[in-house]
């Protein structure tokens, strides 16, 4: 019998599985898509590097890097092209670059905020106030909107916190939580009272001791994530055995548990739900009916990346920095889009053109349910009108991912608290995933290791 079951093939449920590997043991995934991976996927179309779920990773955050340099991948890494990133924001129909030493909605530099059209005067004003700020106990949990507007007011929300959770959340600044999505913003207005006196402050902390060089705010590798991927598998060949599958429910068993794949059961000693919360939900009814309730209340939200490839001779002038983010107010059905061959080297070869689109969100789930053909010539149609793009797109590819973004919603850390502490409460019972402490990719391998970590301290 396999000691351990991991239910969901992807970072976080492969993360435990090559850290139980690492340790001897053995393990089984179930995995219900027909490959591993989850919403990492990397395709090569026309010479080009297609990422069809993430493209990065944070660098401040280590497990990635830890586990790559494990892997023998160190070689691979590449960094964010920093030295091109200007990152434009539509604002009255017009792409305005966000102004330069903005820290996510945080400004640091002055000149920069006084001469940017992005935000009237009313806000440039209240964010130079927004210095003699004093500090206060911290709030109980409250959403980011309302944390960034009590700093530096509505539009902030609007053009800056909207946007840019928008394009990683796919969710709303009026739903999500500050503490859980902006924890260290939190703990420097509590100390500083100003966000920006603490954001300031930090930095001159850092400049104290200054890294030999600067770390790029990203990181991938030179053939994609999807090379994550596939050498987790090689690593892991041999002792994990992979099962396709949707697994339906988890049980308890005297020794352990017995997980139901269309009939057939594996046991197990320990099981890792590495799956989305609202599947999770789904199979540990019979385990824990309050832990099952507590995972369904996770809100998860869809999206879609539209990849487009055009010839590099058809733009007029080239593309200009990373890309740009297409606030609420001025949305059709673009969120963000990225040119891939400027953020990242490697990507793209010379002559071609690749814009990565994000669409979808809380608020246009149903944008996966249109048509390739309509989805393409909307996103076109979008280009041109913003960004003023005429060229044809010479490939498209398009990835829909359903349910899959968690949101962490005001009072996620008191829900987080008690999933916790039921889970724990099981002997042999594990979460691992992007439901819980952080979306990214580092987060879920952190969460998926220290998984491995107390099975194998058991
Ligand atoms: C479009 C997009 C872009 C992103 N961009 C970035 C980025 O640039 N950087 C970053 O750090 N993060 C990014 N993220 C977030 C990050 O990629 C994810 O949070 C992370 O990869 C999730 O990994 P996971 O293993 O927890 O979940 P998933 O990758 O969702 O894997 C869960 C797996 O469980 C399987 N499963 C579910 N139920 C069952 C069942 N009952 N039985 C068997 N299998 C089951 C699913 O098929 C799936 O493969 C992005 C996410 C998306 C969707």
């Amino acid at each position: 019998m396999p000691k351990v079951v991991i239910v969901g093939g992807g970072i976080s449920g492969l993360s435990a599985a090559y850290y139980l590997a690492k340790g001897g043991v053995a393990s089984t995934i179930v995995e219900s898509r027909p490959r591993l991976g989850g919403v990492i996927q990397t395709e090569r179309v026309d010479g080009c590097t297609i990422e069809a779920g993430p493209d990065s990773f944070l660098s401040a955050k280590p497990a990635a890097l830890e586990l790559i340099g494990e892997l023998g991948l160190a070689g691979e890494v590449i960094g964010s092209n920093d030295h091109l990133r200007i990152t434009y924001v539509r604002k009255d129909g017009r792409l305005i670059p966000l102004p330069d030493g903005l820290m996510m909605m945080v400004p640091t530099k002055i000149m920069p905020l006084l001469t940017t059209g992005l935000i009237g005067w009313g806000t440039k004003i209240r964010m130079g106030l927004e210095l003699l700020r004093a500090p206060k106990p911290k709030p109980g949990d409250e959403s980011v909107a309302e944390f960034i507007e009590e700093h530096y007011g509505r539009e902030a929300v609007d053009y800056l916190a909207e946007p840019l959770l928008s394009g990683i959340y796919g969710g709303s600044p009026a739903e999500l939580s500050v503490t859980s999505v902006l924890p260290r913003f939190v703990e420097l207005a509590s100390r500083y009272g100003s966000l920006t006196r603490g954001v300031l402050a930090e930095r001159a902390k850092a400049a104290k001791h200054p890294a030999a060089e600067p770390a790029p705010l990203f990181r991938t590798l030179k053939g994609g994530l999807g090379q994550l991927i596939e050498a987790l598998t090689a690593a892991t060949a041999g002792l994990v055995e992979v099962r396709h599958g949707r697994a339906q429910t988890v049980e308890r068993t005297g020794a352990g548990f017995r997980v139901n794949l269309h009939g057939d059961w594996l046991s197990a000693a320990d099981v890792v739900i590495a799956c989305e919360a609202h599947s999770g939900a789904a199979l540990l009814k019979d385990v824990d009916a309050r832990l099952a309730e507590l995972l369904a209340t996770v809100p998860y939200s869809s999206s879609m990346t539209v990849a487009l490839g055009f010839d590099a001779a058809d733009f007029h002038p080239p593309p200009q920095g990373f890309g740009f983010l297409v606030p609420r107010k001025e949305r059709g059905r673009l969120v963000a889009c990225t040119w891939v061959g400027t953020k990242f080297s490697h990507r793209v070869p010379a002559g071609k053109v690749v814009a990565r689109c994000f669409l979808g969100g809380m608020d246009d789930a149903g944008v996966l349910d249109e048509s390739d053909d309509a989805i393409v010539a909307s996103v076109t149609g979008e280009l041109r009108e913003i960004a003023g793009i005429a060229a044809r797109p010479r490939f498209a590819r398009i990835f829909r991912w359903p349910r899959s973004m968690a949101q962490y919603t005001v009072g996620h850390p008191q829900r987080l608290a008690e999933m916790e502490a039921r889970a724990a409460a099981v002997a042999g019972l594990h979460l691992a995933g992007n439901a819980y402490e952080g979306i990214g990719i580092p987060d879920c391998i952190r969460m998926g290791r220290r998984a491995a970590e107390k099975i194998l301290a058991r």
